[in-house]
Order: C-alpha cells, then structure tokens, then sequence
C-alpha cells in the first residue's frame, strides 16, 4: 500500500465560521493506531453543536469535524498490524478500555475516551487517524443495495438509538413510542420494529411519518395537526390494541427539540421508560415528580459501547434496517455548503461527505 502522508479535509476555523478546506500531515501510525481512507463521513447535528451552537470541542479549534466515519485501514501501528486492509466502522465514541468506568462496564462515559472530530481531527476528511480499539469489522462482501460510504450513519445515526433501545430492554412484548421520525428516529423505528415491538412514531413533519410507516411505524402522529391530549389518548389506544402485556411503554426522544421532549415526557405513564436520544441546549419546564408517580425511569446515552456494533451493524446487513430512504451522499468537495444546509435544517435526510467521486452505482 502507498505510504500515506497528508490528508485534506473540511476543518471549523472558529466557532461560527463556514468549514474550510485543510491539509494536514499524518506521520505513521504507532502503537495501536491506524490510519483510514475514509469511505464517508456523516454530518450530525453535534457537528452544527460544536460549529454553531457555542458548544466546545474538546481539542482547540482549527479542527477537522465528523464522528460517523466508514473507510479502510490503510496503514496501522505495531499492535494493530491485523487491522490492515480491513474495511471498518468507526465507534464514534472510542472508549480507553483501562479506567473505571470502562472497567465497570460503562465505556461511554469514560472520561479518557476518544471522539473524532472533538478529540481530535475527525472524518470530513481523506484519512483520519484513530486508536483501532472498539473498531467494527464490516464485511468485504456487501449486500448488492450497500456500500461501505453508506454505512458510515452506523457509526452514530443507527448505533446511538442501538444503545437507548438494547438499554431499554425493549423486547416483543413492548410498545416503543418514537418522538422524532428524522435522521436518528428513522433507524430507531426500524430497530424497534425488528425486534418485535409494537411501534408509533410523532413527527412535525408529514413526509417523515409517511417514511417511517413504511419502514416499521404501525402508528404515526402528526404533532403539528394533533393536541397533547390526542396523542396521548391515541397511544392508549394503540397499546390497548397491540395485544402487548410489556409493562410499561418505552419511549424514545429523538428530536432533539423543546416540543418533542415535552411530548415525550407528557407520554410516561406507569412503568414507562423515557430514553433520551436527541440533544438541544435549550430547556423545558416539567414536572419531574411524575417520575416518582409513575415509577417511571428516564436516561440517556452518549453514543453506544463499540461492542455492541457489530450486533447493530448485523440488522443492517440482514436489511432489517434500511440505510437508502434516510440517507444522502455528497462529494467531501462539497463539504462546507453541504454543511450549511444542514445547519439551516435543509436536507431532509441524512448527509454522508464522500471523498473523490459519489459511486452511484448500487443502492
Ligand atoms: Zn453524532
Ligand atoms: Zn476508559
């Protein structure tokens, strides 16, 4: 393989600034270290958090964003030799797998973890470089509709509602609640519905719900046309009528708005499980003792724990979580208008950044 040197990208200068193109030099990997070509880069509403929300990446700005990275390890340091040549999937979160709350089984909370794109230059980029621990193998034989760009979104989109969901316990006996059918909630909507749950979805945006009745939702709700009190009285009569004996529905918030929280939490009931999934800096006002009243839980995770990719990327390639409906794909070229538009909530899918030309030819 070429000896691989320099790597150009799309970095955030300053907060509030429009990406910019950068080179940056990439020096032979040691240790445990590899270096990937990257297949794609998903961009994720963290990303505009870091660029245009005021909230700080943790290495200092000029850096090069994106933590939902697919590509090929094109060369490795002494102890990740094994991983040359080997097509993989980035963890977005990448644990130390040393300290104590890696130890203790909860790595997504490990304070020495590395993110691409916050601890260092990320995926909107040729080459990224990162610690091949919690690295997912993809296989080099993909279904005939896959390609390894495309499977970048598992890194995050599809791993992140992976892991409220597995944390849930969310099993055939269950009603799931998806709040926010987008980006994150399309794929949380099809996971639920393959493992056996009973399925709603509430959204504000009609194209969203219809996507996501085809892709597993047996009920949708339009939040914009629909009271609090509509919703909630529809989701009784959807548990009611699923046949599920599961105690208490499971909801996920993944909208990532003040409205879509509040819709969320009005929907605890007995039992109920509150995960949430989608961020926003601004807060809501609620009355927290219901919790108490319904012996109800809430959480949340940040990221999923690399072991658990392998399982998540399965449903992928058993096409019970289909990629091709919520994605879209553009030239890395194209990287800072591309990242524009999502900031202003213009794409209705999610965007995968591609190096070099956008293969077209499966999917
Ligand atoms: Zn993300
Ligand atoms: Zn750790």
């Amino acid at each position: 393989m070429p000896v691989i040197t320099r790597a150009s990208g799309y970095c955030l200068a300053a907060a509030n600034s429009p990406l910019e193109p950068r080179e940056i030099d990439l020096p032979e990997p040691s240790g445990e270290d590899v270096i990937i070509e990257v297949a794609g880069c998903g961009i994720c509403h963290t990303d505009i958090g870091f660029a245009r929300q005021g909230i700080p990446t943790r290495h200092p700005l000029p850096l090069i964003l994106g933590h939902e990275i697919s590509g090929r390890v094109v060369a490795a340091g002494d102890a990740a030799r094994g991983w040359l040549g080997q097509s993989v999937i980035v963890p977005a979160v990448i644990p130390c797998g040393k300290c104590t709350a890696c130890r203790a089984g909860r790595p997504t909370i490990c304070r020495t973890q590395f993110m691409p794109g916050n601890d260092g230059d990320g995926g909107f980029a040729t080459h990224v470089r990162v610690p091949s621990r919690g690295l997912c193998a993809v296989p080099d034989n993909l279904p005939a509709a896959l390609t390894l760009d495309r499977l970048s979104v598992v890194a995050d989109a599809v791993t992140t509602p992976y892991e409220a969901i597995r944390r849930a316990g969310l099993s055939a006996d269950d009603v799931a609640v998806v709040v926010g059918a987008g980006g994150l909630g399309g794929f949380a909507v099809q996971i639920a519905a393959a493992l056996g749950a009973a399925v709603a979805a509430i959204d504000i945006d009609a194209a969203r719900l219809e996507l996501a009745s085809r892709y597993g939702a047996s009920l949708v709700l339009n939040a914009a046309a629909e009271s609090e009190k509509g919703i909630k009285s529809a989701v009784r009569s959807f548990v009611n009528l699923s046949g599920r004996a599961g105690i208490g529905l499971k909801i996920f918030e993944m909208s990532g708005t003040v409205a879509g929280q509040a819709t969320a939490f009005a929907l605890l009931d007995y039992g109920a499980h509150l995960a949430v999934v989608g961020f926003t800096v601004q807060k809501l006002e609620l009355r927290l003792s219901n919790l108490m009243a319904f012996d109800a839980t809430a959480g949340g995770n940040w990221g999923c724990p690399p072991e658990q990719y392998p399982h998540a990327l399965q449903l992928v390639l058993d096409g019970k979580v289909q990629l091709e409906p919520f994605i879209e794909r553009h030239p890395l070229d194209n990287a800072a208008e591309i990242f524009e538009a999502v900031a202003r909530h213009e794409l209705k899918s999610r965007a995968i950044l591609v190096p070099g030309p956008v293969d077209v030819s499966a999917g």
